[in-house]
């Protein structure tokens, strides 16, 4: 059975009602969260949380305005690379990195990982790869923050097999398969929240668990299915498929699957 390993890089902190309608004016902290995955005989980073490129990489141009509406609290030791490597596993130990999405929250961490293998949604990719300046900024994209080595050490999701997923797991009908991870981690699109926002199920000792990154900012978001403020929508890639998405995490949430998001905890 795979093993899911809670990282925290970092946080940020904006106010409570633009991560959930309703919820206030009082400033919070949302921590950035990354996932290992121990699956089949190889291990994967989810996403890297924050790291000291995104303040390098945010201190000019329009990037400033990046770190003035989500204020970061970081310090190097709280990098994932270090983390990991506290733990003795080197970036080379790991079979890859996944990538749910490229807000800069999610992608600070990879040139601390430039040996690694990395994956992503390849549409998604497409959309972002070469946004600049304020269109990138508008969509959480700071395309520093990407190594020169990335496109040759990357694949995409949906080259990989696809596969029915278990009726426990519906409204979910596909998804695709993590290669060498033994069917145990299984990718799907979660849209909504911005280009290329992917999932994963991950079949643990507890039974499957999905690691839902950014398609909600609190468990209240989907359980009673209630929303970010409107002023997220202007962020958001698709606001009508976000809530889509939301509504099956609602369900998901019903049948007792376990979902694992990047920031809740704050709300
Ligand atoms: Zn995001």
């Amino acid at each position: 059975m795979a093993k899911i390993t809670t990282f925290e890089a970092g946080y940020c902190t904006h106010v409570a009602c633009v991560a959930l309608r309703g919820a206030g004016l009082s400033v919070c902290a949302f921590p950035a969260r990354t996932y290992l995955i121990e699956a089949g005989n190889g291990r994967w980073l989810w996403d890297t949380g924050y790291a000291s490129h995104f303040d390098d990489a945010t201190r000019k141009g329009v990037f400033v305005i990046y770190r003035k509406i989500t204020p970061v609290y970081f310090e190097s030791s709280q990098s994932i690379a270090q983390q990991l490597l506290s733990q003795g596993i080197l970036a080379g130990d790991l079979n890859g990195l996944i990538l749910s999405h490229f807000h800069g929250d999610h992608i600070a961490g990879l040139r601390d990982f430039t040996k690694t293998h990395y994956i992503c949604s390849g549409s998604g990719w497409e959309k972002t790869r070469l946004l600049c300046g304020f269109s990138a900024l508008k969509q959480g994209f700071v395309p520093a923050l990407v190594p020169d080595v990335f496109e040759s050490q990357l694949t995409f999701i949906e080259q990989f097999e696809v596969t029915d997923l278990p009726e426990e797991l519906a409204p979910f009908t596909r998804a695709f398969i993590l290669p060498d991870s033994n069917g145990e981690v299984l990718l799907v699109e979660l849209p909504g929240h911005a280009s290329g926002h992917i999932g994963a199920f991950v079949l643990t000792e507890d039974g499957w668990v999905l690691l839902a990154a950014d398609a909600a900012w609190s468990d209240k978001n989907y359980k009673e299915l209630r929303g970010p403020s409107r002023i997220a929508n202007i962020i958001m890639a698709d606001s009508k498929a976000y809530y889509r998405t939301l509504n099956h995490l609602h369900q998901l949430d019903k049948a007792n699957v376990k979902i694992l998001l990047s920031h809740e905890g704050a709300l």
